[in-house]
């Protein structure tokens, strides 16, 4: 195999606005021949990008990708879990049922301000993980903002009137589920955390300790010099390189699968090491 791939990917499952399906048709186009499903804290959006992948002659991979909370919030990626792992499974209904109670909270802030909301109603439009930015697009279809960014801004973001926080599982915890269940954990978008070279590497190195096996060096927007220093940190550390868009469709415009804002091209072989890490998780077990 060779070519391009992209490694993050949202779908329906969780905040992106195309279907699994929809997802393989555009990789399709794009002319990618494999891409993960790293939706937020849901594996619900594999199977059917899997079923089509294998339609269009697209490799598609198992992934997850879970917000946790180290000194800063940080996101972590999984690849290659077993899915039913029973570690994971509760894991993942813990962070939903937590962010069911802080969406209530939402609804209810709404509500008071005659806003029409229901949350079982969200529920069955967008699906089992609602997030703000679900929020951020009723209200833009309630015509209170021209779009899910003013949305954002006006409504959702920290400090304004329909924000509410989440509370978040720590980052080494996320790390052991995802070993438990057999996956490949990665350290997701390293630069949006704002630390500086000494915090990363602190950060880096705390994941490390827990288990994380991965950096994503390649993103959206960032320039070869960032990703240059990236994959000498992952060489430093004896970490699997990954990369990918966090394409999400109508909720990021500027974002486009496979390629991100215009320059990312993560290659192929990056997938084999990371599926060469897999079998040697495998063999040593
Ligand atoms: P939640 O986890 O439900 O609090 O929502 C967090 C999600 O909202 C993240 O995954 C981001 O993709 C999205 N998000 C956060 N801030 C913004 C923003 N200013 N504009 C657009 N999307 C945002
Ligand atoms: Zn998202
Ligand atoms: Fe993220
Ligand atoms: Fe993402």
């Amino acid at each position: 195999m060779s070519g391009k791939i992209d490694l993050h990917v949202h779908t329906t499952a969780s905040d992106g606005s195309y279907s699994p399906s929809e997802i393989i048709m555009l990789a399709f186009q794009c002319q990618l021949s494999a891409v993960a499903i790293t939706d937020h804290d849901s594996t619900a959006g594999y199977s059917e990008a899997d079923s089509a992948g294998a339609r269009f002659g697209i490799e598609v991979v198992p992934g997850i990708e879970i917000s946790t909370r180290w000194k800063c919030a940080v996101h972590i990626l999984g690849y290659y879990f077993d899915p039913d792992s029973p570690g994971l499974r509760a894991l993942l209904h813990d962070i939903v049922s937590e962010r069911d109670r802080r969406n209530e909270e939402i609804c209810k802030l709404m509500r008071k301000d005659g806003i029409r909301v229901s949350y079982s109603d969200m529920k069955s439009r967008f699906g089992s993980v609602i997030g703000r930015p679900h929020f951020a697009q009723l209200l833009t279809d309630q015509g209170m903002a021209s779009d899910v960014q003013d949305a954002f801004t006006r409504y959702m973001e920290i400090g304004r009137p329909y924000f509410r926080p989440r509370s978040f599982i720590r980052t080494d915890h996320a790390i052991h589920i995802i070993r438990e269940a057999g996956g490949i954990p990665v350290l997701a978008h390293p630069f949006q955390y704002r630390l500086d070279d000494s915090g990363l590497r602190q950060l880096i190195e705390d994941g490390v300790s827990a288990g994380l096996l991965g950096l994503e060096c390649l993103y959206s927007g960032y320039s070869e010099r960032q990703s240059r220093y990236l994959l000498d940190l992952a060489a430093h550390y004896h970490l699997l390189i990954t990369g990918g868009s966090d394409f999400h469709g109508k909720p990021k415009p500027h974002i486009s699968l496979g390629s991100g804002t215009g320059n990312l091209n993560v290659p192929y072989f990056y997938l084999e090491n990371l599926k060469d890490a897999k079998q040697n998780l495998i063999m040593s077990h």
